[in-house]
C-alpha cells in the first residue's frame, strides 16, 4: 500500500509506502515529518487519515482521468472522420470499441481510499467494504470548514496591523 499526500508544511505532493509497521511518514521536499496515529492502519486496512487524522474516508475507482479523456477525444475525433468519409460502419465500430476500452479500463482499475479532509489517496490495497463511497455533504463540511480555516488565517495576518495603527 502507499500513500499519496500533500506536505501539510510546505505543500509538495510526496508519496510513501505504507504498512501496518509505519510509524512516520516523511516529507521529501522539506523532511517535515508525520508520525502515524497508532490505531490507524489495521490488518482491516485504514481507518482513520495518517496524515491530518480524519476518520472521514471514501472509496472511489483510481481511474486515471487524463487517460479517459484522451481515449474519449480520439475515439470521437476517429468516428467523426469515418462519418465525415461516411463509413457508417465503421463510425459506430469506433464508438463501440472507445465505450468497451473505457468499461475495460473502469473493471481493471483498483479502489482508492481518499480522505475528505486532506486529499490524501491510499493505494493498493484490499477493500474491506468498511468505506462508503463520495458523499457530497461531507465534502461541503470539509471544504466550508477549510474556508474557515482560510478565513481565520487572513483575520490574524491582519490583526497586527489592528493593534499598531492606535499607536501611530
Ligand atoms: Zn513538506
Ligand atoms: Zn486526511
Amino acid at each position: 500500500m502507499e500513500v499519496v499526500f500533500r506536505c501539510p508544511s510546505c505543500e509538495q505532493t510526496g508519496r510513501s509506502p505504507l504498512n501496518e509497521e509505519t510509524t512516520e511518514i516523511p516529507c521529501a521536499s522539506c523532511g517535515q515529518v508525520c508520525g502515524v496515529p497508532p490505531e490507524a492502519i489495521g490488518s482491516q486496512g485504514i481507518s482513520r487519515c495518517v496524515i491530518c487524522r480524519s476518520h472521514d474516508l471514501f472509496i472511489r475507482k483510481d481511474f486515471p482521468q487524463r487517460l479517459g479523456v484522451i481515449i474519449v477525444v480520439v475515439g470521437s475525433l476517429a468516428s467523426c472522420y469515418a462519418w465525415y468519409r461516411h463509413a457508417l460502419f465503421l463510425t459506430f465500430g469506433i464508438l463501440f470499441i472507445t465505450a468497451a476500452i473505457d468499461v475495460l479500463l473502469y473493471l481493471l482499475v483498483r479502489d482508492a481510499i481518499v480522505c475528505y479532509r486532506c486529499g490524501a489517496h491510499y493505494r493498493g490495497y484490499d477493500d474491506d467494504d468498511s468505506h462508503t463511497p463520495f458523499n457530497l455533504e461531507i465534502h461541503e463540511r470539509y471544504r466550508q470548514e477549510a474556508a474557515r480555516q482560510e478565513l481565520k488565517g487572513v483575520n490574524k495576518a491582519v490583526d497586527p496591523d489592528q493593534n499598531l495603527s492606535p499607536r501611530v
